[in-house]
């Protein structure tokens, strides 16, 4: 735009770190500057259509309407010192996995860089406003962020980046459903984003019906390849195990479970199944959830058990998909 390269710097600043959320707001550049680039970009490019409210007050979920119409949802959640937002990567989601809302949505399309940072930057600012700060961010709520990979990487980069948010790699996860080629070249290319994958069945048939990309991806590549991430890394890598009563808390796939993350650097992440209207999968009672903890435990696998949150608001993993909750 003809503009000495300081200008670039105060805009980067004012969006990434000080989080404007109009180019008025950017009071370093001129009048005639701030015109033009009214003119050409989107500086906010997520419109709050509604904010729901769980009744403890723990959770929070945000519909966004998008510059084209679409929309996304994003949840945050208060946990003592914890303030963590779950953001979206793609408007729906192509992979069909059977006990999701957002799978049985369908895909509609991927979200820019700029979208995905910005679910992040619209609780960021309002913290920053009381004087708090975010301390964690899920790339788990709607869609396939190893879909949309390179958006994906970027955003965590943007979130991540020193003079932007400068929220610690370590602050920040990714959960794949497992795309192999993805894993390999996350892995090539040493990302320090934590690494989450959704297993959630042990034996190739069971993950079949559960997740059909599972058909082409099969669990005994996607275990090689979270080996090679482990080996290459040194990292932890987490797995996510929705329980389903009597569909994978049996022993049969707990005896297959430890038998392979046993000797892996790795967490197990159990999460109770939450509720979608078109799933007829039910949660797994909390006696069994904790025998299946304690199992883990007792082979010394690290694991915990994901808290039910948000439920009331459809907030849960698994639930978000944009739907009539808010009318
Ligand atoms: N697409 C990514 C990230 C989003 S989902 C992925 O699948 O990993 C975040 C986590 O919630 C995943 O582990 C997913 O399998 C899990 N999940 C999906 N539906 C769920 C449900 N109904 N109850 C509990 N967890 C669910
Ligand atoms: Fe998509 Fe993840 Fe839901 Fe599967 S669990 S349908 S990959 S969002």
């Amino acid at each position: 735009m003809g503009e000495p390269s300081y200008r670039a710097q105060q805009l980067w600043t004012a969006l990434h770190r000080n989080h404007v959320s109009s180019v008025e707001q950017i009071s370093t550049l001129s009048r005639n500057l701030r015109a033009r680039l009214d003119q050409d970009f989107e500086f906010q490019p997520l419109k709050v259509l509604k904010e729901l409210h769980s009744s403890d007050g723990s959770t929070r979920k945000a519909l966004f309407n998008l510059p084209d119409g679409q929309a996304v949802e994003s949840v945050f959640m208060l946990y003592h010192k914890r303030r963590t937002v779950c953001i979206s990567t793609q408007v729906g989601c192509a992979m069909g996995c059977a006990f999701c809302a957002t799978g049985q949505m369908g895909f509609q399309r991927n979200l820019s860089r700029g979208e995905i940072a910005a679910q992040v930057y619209h609780y960021a600012r309002e913290l920053e406003q009381s004087g708090d700060k975010l301390s964690n961010v899920v790339l788990m709520g709607m869609g396939e962020p190893f879909h949309n990979y390179e958006e994906s990487i970027q955003a965590m980069e943007l979130l991540n980046h020193a003079d932007g948010l400068n929220l610690g790699a370590r602050r920040i996860t990714v959960s794949t459903v497992g795309l192999v080629p993805q894993i390999l070249r996350y892995t090539e290319e040493k990302h320090p984003y934590r690494l989450a994958i959704s297993l959630h069945a042990a034996t190739e048939e069971l993950r079949t019906r559960l997740l059909p990309i599972n058909r082409k991806y099969p669990l005994k590549d996607l275990l090689t390849a979270c080996r090679n991430y482990v080996d290459q890394s040194g990292r932890r890598i987490t797995f996510e195990w929705a329980l389903i009563e009597n569909v994978n808390d049996t022993e049969e796939q707990l005896e297959r479970l430890i038998a392979f993350a046993g000797d892996m650097l790795c967490h197990i992440n159990l999460i109770p199944l939450n509720s979608s209207p078109q799933s007829s999968y039910h949660r797994t009672s909390s006696s069994r959830v904790d025998q299946f903890e304690k199992a883990l435990t007792e082979n010394n696998i690290s694991c915990s058990v994901r808290l039910r949150r948000g439920l009331d608001i459809h907030a849960g993993c698994g639930q978000l998909a944009v739907e009539n909750k808010y009318s």
